[in-house]
């Protein structure tokens, strides 16, 4: 039963580009429909931001780089991150409430933001002094002082996916306005709306004109834009593997810094010793929350043979108790996908699954009451192998896989072997277990008996083909800032 909400005035008519401080249509006039994946129908337009607007938007953050911003001291930044943060926290039920309708999580997730946000907010507000003067001491013969300083790169583009641009959005902003640098961002074209109010609200919190500049449009005209712009000295850039090789391509005409934070296909391992009460609902809602559209989703969940049996039958029973709905409904615990184009993607995997693997549960769209919406069943297959196509290529769907292994060894090597590396799991009460197996996981980060906990404070990030750069933590910030080196003669 789906609760009576008001609609926020935000949402409905067609929203503008922030640049340089003044909201403006596309240069073309088009527009992107906005459709809510709940039920298929519109919440409005979008601008379909191209290259012209890039360009416009890239000028307004290089203007307000070299502008007064330049000379704002880590104590106006500080105070000004805090007040972001008041602001944002006071509109939080209106910014939860149009992160579900525009992109279908359940509210009890995008509302359960507002406590991440709350931190994330307040790390950035106390990184303000990352960038730091200090004398250095060296080994010249003679009289020399020198000055090492961590300076802002300048205008950073930032590029961001669709399964959670509340939490995407902060990865840009925090440390852009944390280390004096400005941005533009460009939000998927089919989830927009929650940055674009955050946009407004950054302004009315007091980010100065062309410090904060969102252009919202297709990847392939406004994202391939920002990634070949000379003007922009950084790109922070999450989502697919083959979009980040057609940025990493486009940034080398000036030789732009970049952080990629890229796909996964996560190892979740049950040793025969785990505490299955725990580590069955773990697993799985480590693989169906946000319906799978999470980049850390431990998809590919190996079994020790002992419990191998007992596990896949508590699995499948649990995941046919999992609510599917639309996300105002407060009895949500996983929503919509996000497009028509998603469901059929999904859809296509679980094809090829049924054909490799024995499904154990789901596997169906969700027609009837869900008609019109993008709705799928979360979906367990067992008697897999980690050479199926379901256990190799990213889903972004909820779809679990489970692999049986005999010891240790094994589950390290199959769980390594993927060409992703960002995240992994463990469930036993081993000590010596948790210990060898977590280092032992070439992955970014590792939970041991719990899934998907971050803290902004530590971060995260991948290794191979999951990308590089650390989302969080003093590492993010000083990739905002470049190190240099002044040398006086004294003598
Ligand atoms: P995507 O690569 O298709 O799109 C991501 C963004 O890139 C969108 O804004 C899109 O418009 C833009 N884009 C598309 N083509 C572009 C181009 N040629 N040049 C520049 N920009 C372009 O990814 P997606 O399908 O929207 O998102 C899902 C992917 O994101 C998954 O692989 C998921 O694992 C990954 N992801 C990673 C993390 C992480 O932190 N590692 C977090 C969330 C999602």
């Amino acid at each position: 039963m789906t609760t009576a909400y008001q609609l926020p005035a935000f949402i409905g008519g067609t929203k503008q580009n922030l640049i340089g401080g003044r909201w403006v249509s596309a240069a073309s006039g088009e527009t992107i429909d906005v459709i809510n994946p709940a039920t298929g129908s519109s919440l409005g337009a979008i601008a379909a931001g191209g290259a012209a607007d890039v360009d416009a938007a890239v000028r307004a953050a290089r203007t307000a780089f070299e502008g007064e911003w330049s000379r704002w001291t880590p104590h106006q930044r500080r105070k000004l991150l805090l007040k972001v943060h008041d602001v944002v926290l006071d509109h939080f039920d209106e910014l939860a409430l149009i992160e579900t309708l525009d992109m279908g999580a359940p509210l009890a997730r995008t509302s359960g933001l507002r406590e991440w946000t709350s931190q994330v907010l307040q790390f950035f507000a106390g990184q303000t002094g990352a960038a730091t003067v200090a004398t250095a001491p060296n080994s010249l013969p003679g009289d020399f002082l020198t000055l090492k300083s961590l300076e802002p790169v300048g205008v950073v583009g930032g590029i961001i996916p669709w399964n959670g641009p509340l939490i995407g959005l902060w990865w840009i902003f925090g440390p852009a306005l944390a280390t004096g640098c400005t941005a533009v961002l460009k939000p998927a074209e089919d989830a927009s709306l929650s940055v674009l109010r955050i946009a407004e609200l950054l302004t009315e919190a007091g980010v100065p004109d062309g410090v904060i500049n969102v252009v919202t449009g297709y990847g392939k005209d406004a994202g391939s834009a920002l990634a070949e712009h000379h003007g922009v000295d950084r790109i922070a850039f999450t989502g697919s593997v083959g979009t980040a090789r057609s940025i990493v391509r486009a940034s080398a005409g000036n030789m732009k810094r970049l952080q990629m934070e890229l796909g996964g296909k996560s190892p979740d391992i049950v040793f025969a010793d785990a505490d299955l009460d725990l580590a069955v609902p773990g697993a799985a809602m480590g693989v169906y929350t946000n319906s799978g559209q999470v980049c850390v989703a431990g998809t590919r969940i190996f079994v020790q043979r002992p419990v191998h049996d007992e596990f896949v039958e508590r699995l499948g029973e649990f995941t046919k108790t999992v609510r599917v709905g639309n996300g105002l409904d407060p009895e949500t615990q996983i929503g919509p996908l996000i497009s028509a184009r998603q469901l059929e993607r999904v859809q296509h995997y679980i094809e090829v699954g049924s054909g490799e693997a024995r499904l154990v549960a789901g596997g169906s769209r969700l027609t009837g009451d869900h008609a019109g919406g993008y709705y799928i069943e979360p979906t367990v297959f067992a008697g897999a192998t980690n050479d199926m196509t379901i256990a190799q290529e990213e889903i972004f769907g909820p779809v679990a896989t489970v692999i049986p292994f005999d010891d240790m060894d094994e589950a390290v090597r199959l769980a390594n072997a993927t060409p992703y590396g960002l995240a992994g799991g463990l469930w036993t009460r081993n000590v010596s277990t948790a210990h060898k197996v977590s280092r032992a996981i070439d992955a970014g980060t590792v939970w041991v008996n719990c899934y998907g906990v971050l803290d902004p404070a530590i971060g995260f990030g991948g290794t191979k083909m999951s990308g590089y750069g650390w989302k969080g933590a003093r590492e993010h910030v000083e990739s905002y800032l470049y190190p240099k080196a002044v040398y006086m003669n004294l003598g």
